[in-house]
């Protein structure tokens, strides 16, 4: 079975010891590609980095919903930031109420901001979704986007299951609109 893996963060500095044994079993694995998510713009060249050094991993451009910034990215911003020839997807963005770093409003707007941006560049958004479910949708919903992507959150336990059934409820919300589940995996 070939498998791609939509949503990973291979470049945290945590990995630096075994990055390279890793994506090198990725192919014993049948592993043909992975994401790695964008979770703070601050990150973004070494992430890039790795994603021009590696031919199977691609990157994201985006902020995650609970990561505190000094100043929020504009949609003109993000579509910049994501004209990088490796950048694949814009994310990870959504809603999290499990953690309390960046208050539910400044979420939203962030959600939509980057939305918007992976309308005007025909990408998928790569979402995170975590005891936001109503609100996540909502604002999807609001936004009429036409590609929803990978979902990531790990609220239910066991996280496997919870996963699957949660991203699966997500991708049936809008039957016809052509939503995609790509993938899940750990927010
Ligand atoms: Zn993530």
């Amino acid at each position: 079975m070939r498998l791609f893996d939509s949503h990973c963060h291979i470049d945290f500095p945590q990995f630096d010891e075994d990055r390279a044994a890793m994506i090198g079993r990725m192919q014993e694995t049948g592993l043909v590609g992975c994401v790695a998510v964008s979770v703070e713009l601050e990150a973004l060249p070494r992430l890039f980095r790795l994603a021009e050094s590696e031919v199977n991993v691609w990157a994201s451009v985006g902020i995650h919903p609970n990561h505190e910034t000094r100043q929020e990215p504009t949609v003109d911003q993000l579509c910049e930031l994501a004209q990088h020839s490796r950048c694949v997807a814009i994310g990870e963005t959504g809603m999290d109420f499990f953690r309390h770093h960046v208050s539910p409003e400044v979420q939203e707007a962030r959600f939509r901001t980057h939305i918007r941006a992976a309308r005007e560049l025909a990408k998928p958004v790569i979402v995170h979704m975590r005891e936001a479910d109503a609100d996540t949708l909502r604002v999807l919903e609001e936004e009429g986007i036409a590609y929803v992507v990978a979902v990531a959150c790990d609220t239910m336990v066991p996280a496997g299951a919870g996963r699957t059934i949660r991203a699966d409820r997500l991708a049936a919300k809008v039957p016809g609109r052509g939503w995609q589940r790509m993938s899940c995996g750990p927010g």
